[in-house]
């Protein structure tokens, strides 16, 4: 096993479609012109290599009718996640006004235009009509505004790299969203108990981000833990064995070979109840494990490098916000994790984060191939849980969160750079990434104290800033961003002005 790459949610699943604004002012020739011209626009697209979805081309809108049956069909469509909108031409936009505000799929206005240069020599009025979306698309523009729609307004030359990688991480935030509409989270026992950044409105995120989130009885995933085969275990056990260095004491005949067991019993059984329920993350708590040998380890570990979300202690936002991750980072070279900010080194002038869990970090985050071993666990009172131990590449990555701030729920990122450890840690029985936080390691937990984020983040080195810029707006969210500009006095007054914006908002703005 090379370097860590993301598991592979198929995101052909997802179209995009490509719809194109005009009106019949110009006759059927130049309608003509501009639906060929569109389809060979969504065909670059959808070709496009930074671009994982289908872009499906969708006939030109000339009327009213046509806009509101299209963002009707749009809807209804479990398989459109948004659509991409442009006017080649005018279109007059208050016959989009029913349509759009009917609208309940993501949207970009892709502000573009066929020919890329103006063709000095030979332009004509001809050209003008037919090549008008530096006004058309602000007319368009402006009934999303006058609407206050959300969307992404992406501006360029549709064959520039940077147009198409600006419309692939919408497209990759588009897909998250559409993946969390009806998704199941599963909650194994409650929460950690008294810790209060893992508790929130569990209505007001289904009513927000479209996924449920819902207790079991520990009990029940004992049930479909003790009806795993020994054929499935010897089989895992073989899986284990090829894809990891096994510690000594865990390989057949070793001294802990039974703890080896009964972790694939667990992944097995965790896998199966996870599989009946339909569900994309699950979260557990070391608290509640009334029948389960072991505190999930491993099985933690590779359901969500199969692309399960994952929180501890019961932290369903993280689990969901894990799973988006994982859709978002499809693919794309380097992995996306649960993690925790977990110890500092406070050296002036090399300050850096030490990130970890008890057990449950995601291998598509590794670097080489991951050592699996058994140490005692020191909290919880369980027999000693199976893990992959790794350490993570270095490079740039960042660590998000989701909380519930009481009137809202707030999206916190802050981009890092993956530095890998001073030296060696030999004695550290857990995966764990080392970074410097941008701009710095004191600015940065500032700003992420004051915030309030969580303990709990997803880190990845393969989704970006603006996918999950991207989702926030799509989600319609607050999000915060940490970067290499952040100041943290202006910090403090977005938090300051937040407070204000979303107040109002949920109460003017419907
Ligand atoms: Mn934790």
């Amino acid at each position: 096993m090379s370097s860590s790459m993301s598991c592979l949610i198929d995101l052909k699943q997802f179209e995009i479609w490509f719809v194109t604004g005009s009106q019949h002012l110009y006759g059927p020739a130049a309608l003509e012109k501009v639906a060929a011209n569109a389809r060979q626009i969504a065909a670059a697209l959808s070709a496009a290599p930074a671009i994982p979805v289908n872009i499906v081309f969708r006939p030109v809108i000339t009327s009213p009718a046509d806009a509101t049956a299209l963002c009707q069909q749009a809807n209804a469509d479990p398989k459109c996640a948004g659509l991409i909108t442009w006017c080649h031409t005018f279109s007059p936009s208050k016959m989009w006004i029913n349509g759009l505000l009917r609208l309940q799929k993501p949207l970009l206005h892709l502000h573009t235009q066929h020919n890329r240069d103006i063709p000095w020599g030979a332009i004509d009025m001809d050209f003008m009509n037919l090549n008008q979306a530096a006004h058309g698309d602000r007319e368009h523009g402006f009934i999303m505004s006058r609407l206050r729609l959300r969307r992404k307004v992406v501006v360029g030359f549709w064959q520039d790299a940077a147009v198409q990688g600006r419309i692939g991480a919408w497209t990759r935030a588009a897909a998250a969203w559409n993946d969390w509409q009806g998704a199941r989270i599963c909650r194994f026992g409650d929460n950690m108990r008294e810790v209060a950044v893992t508790e929130g409105d569990k209505v007001a995120a289904q009513m927000q981000f479209g996924y449920s989130v819902n207790g079991y009885g520990v009990g029940d995933l004992v049930k479909s833990i003790q009806q795993v085969t020994d054929r499935e275990i010897a089989g895992l056990t073989k899986e284990y064995e090829s894809a990891y260095k096994v510690a000594p004491s865990l390989r057949a005949g070793g001294a802990m070979r039974a703890s080896l067991v009964e972790a694939a019993r667990i992944e097995a059984g965790l896998r199966a109840f996870l599989t009946a329920a339909d569900a994309k993350g699950f979260t557990d708590t070391f608290e509640d494990l009334h029948g389960l040998v072991q505190l999930p380890g491993i099985g933690a570990q590779r359901l969500m490098a199969d692309g399960y979300g994952f929180g501890a202690e019961g932290d369903w936002k993280t689990a969901a916000l894990v799973r988006a991750f994982k859709v978002m980072a499809s693919g794309l070279r380097g992995g996306a994790s649960f993690m925790e900010d977990y110890t500092y080194h406070l050296a002036p002038g090399s300050m850096k984060v030490l990130g970890a869990h008890m057990l449950e970090i995601c291998p598509s985050i590794a670097k080489g191939r991951p050592s699996l071993e058994v140490h005692p666990l020191g909290i919880g009172g369980k027999a000693d849980p199976v893990r992959l131990v790794f350490d993570t590449p270095t490079g740039p990555g960042l660590n998000a969160s989701l909380m519930d701030v009481g009137n809202r729920f707030r999206l916190l990122i802050n981009e890092v750079d993956v530095v890998g450890p001073d030296k060696p840690l030999p004695k550290l029985p857990v995966a764990r990434t080392v970074w410097v936080c941008k701009p710095d390691v004191t600015t940065a937990a500032a700003a992420w104290i004051y915030a309030g984020g969580a303990h709990h983040t997803c880190f990845s080195q393969a989704v970006t800033t603006e996918m999950l810029e991207d989702f926030g707006e799509i989600a319609g969210v607050e999000t915060l961003i940490i970067d290499d500009k952040t100041s943290l006095r202006e910090f403090r007054k977005e938090l300051r002005n937040n407070e204000v914006y979303y107040g109002l908002s949920s109460g003017f703005v419907s």
